[in-house]
């Protein structure tokens, strides 16, 4: 029934306009903007790799709305994907930064490999070859790149260093997520989990005791395992954690994150959680299915789809990872009472802080984790009162009440 823009680009974001047009929630004419990305960039360059064979490799950079400023958004590298998802995410990317009042439009970045699949030498070249092909689209006033899933501060330096080789000037404000020695801000690696963090704070401030919240995360990379870390010191009951091969469990007592934590990341390189013995192991399929006060998916897209979405017993979903439920799952999970707090809302602390991140480079200026903190919580906390009050006046979910605000913010601006 939704598959009316056969010839859109990204299905999930029509389907998204469509309920706000349905829902007589924005003005039809104003939702044209939203059809397809404002520009799409694809390219298919070599790399010559270690063993001296030449590999082809498919790079992706899509700027889905700038009305609000420059692009901004992560770049991923995941063997799955394609340009359909790096313009959803790019979609999301123009919702959240307008949600949060960025002075930014929405991005995304893909390049399809499996990184574990490459060494470290063919993976500089893959991130330098990325900027050579895209960097006359790319810089501080047009479109600014970040880290996402399985980038990291020291691809964000390599990038860095290429486009400046390239425009032949110093250009830290270039890109975010980079090591705070090289120009980083303060706080950025946790700053998502910091986020939702804020958030889950807010929310559960009446009730005291906090071991009473049962908690379940699937992901633990930098999003997910922060934020277990910073709910399990806060004294919440995180019952379940996994990655992408399994997940533990303590259902009665809850899991010491701590512990777990310190054994994934201490050593010299990063552990699984398979290797984890003190805890039962269960799927990441049962994990999302546990009844559970809250659930965070922090790993990748369409996790919660219509198979399983019947099965979902958690009271509500945080979603830290991007686009975790497909949208015919949300309908399910909704007429079952979830609430869900969507992604542009619950994991926007990232780009909030990538964007102090840019402003402490245009001013070279670098703050303290203190005032990041601050700002962001303030941030954070203001677009979830109103998202939350949008909610409560119209009778609407959380998502569609998120994207009404951005949306109008967006569209405001281009008259
Ligand atoms: P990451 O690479 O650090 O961690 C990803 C985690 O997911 C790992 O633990 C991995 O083992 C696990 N995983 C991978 N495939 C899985 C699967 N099929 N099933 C279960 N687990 C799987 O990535 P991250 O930065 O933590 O990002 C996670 C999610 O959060 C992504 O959707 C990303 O778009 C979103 N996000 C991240 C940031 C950020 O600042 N890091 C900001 C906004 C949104």
């Amino acid at each position: 029934m939704y598959d009316k823009n056969e010839n859109a680009i990204c299905k999930v974001c029509q389907i998204e306009i469509e309920k706000l047009k349905n829902a007589n929630l924005i003005d039809e004419e104003k939702l044209k903007i939203f059809k397809n990305p404002r520009r799409i960039l694809e390219a298919n360059f070599p790399i010559t790799r270690d063993d001296g064979k030449i590999e082809i490799i498919q790079a992706f950079r899509v700027l889905y709305n700038g009305n609000l400023g420059p692009g901004k958004g992560g770049i991923r590298f995941h063997q799955d994907v394609n340009l359909e998802e790096v313009s959803e995410l790019a979609f999301i990317m123009s919702l959240k930064t307008a949600l949060t009042e960025l002075p930014f439009g929405g991005a995304k970045g893909g390049v399809k490999i499996n990184p574990k699949d490459y060494s470290e030498n063919e993976l500089e070249k893959i991130s330098r070859g990325y900027i050579q092909e895209f960097w006359r689209y790319l810089g501080p006033k047009i479109d600014v790149p970040a880290p996402d899933v399985n980038t990291n501060p020291k691809i964000m330096g390599w990038m860095r260093d290429e486009f400046e080789k390239m425009i032949g000037e110093k250009s830290p404000a270039f890109i975010t997520g980079k090591t705070v020695a090289d120009g980083g801000s303060e706080g950025r690696d946790k700053s998502t989990a910091m986020g939702a963090f804020y958030i889950i704070q807010e929310k559960y401030k009446n009730i005291e005791n906090k071991s009473e919240i049962s908690i379940a995360i699937q992901g633990f990379g930098n999003a997910g395992a922060t934020i277990a870390k910073l709910l399990f010191d806060a004294g919440y009951k995180v019952v379940a954690v996994s990655d992408s091969k399994t997940g533990i469990f303590e259902k009665e007592n809850g899991l010491n994150i701590d512990e777990i934590y310190n054994f994934i990341y201490s050593g010299k390189t990063k552990k699984r959680l398979s290797e984890w013995d003190k805890n039962e192991k269960i799927s990441n399929g049962d994990l999302l299915e546990l009844n559970v006060d809250i659930l965070i998916p922090a790993a990748l897209g369409d996790v919660i789809t219509f198979d399983n979405a019947e099965k979902i017993q958690a009271k509500e979903i945080i979603e830290l990872a991007n686009g975790p439920i497909s949208p015919r799952a949300e309908e399910v999970l909704l007429k079952k009472n979830i609430l869900i707090i969507p992604d542009l809302l619950a994991n926007s602390g990232g780009v909030i802080v990538s964007v102090f991140e840019w402003e402490q480079n245009l001013k070279n200026e670098h703050w303290d984790l203190e005032t990041v903190n601050e700002k962001l919580k303030t941030k954070i906390l203001k677009a979830y009162e109103e998202v939350k009050n949008e909610a409560q006046e119209k009778n609407i979910d959380w998502r569609l009440a998120a994207h009404k605000i951005a949306v109008e913010k967006i569209t405001q601006k281009s008259e």
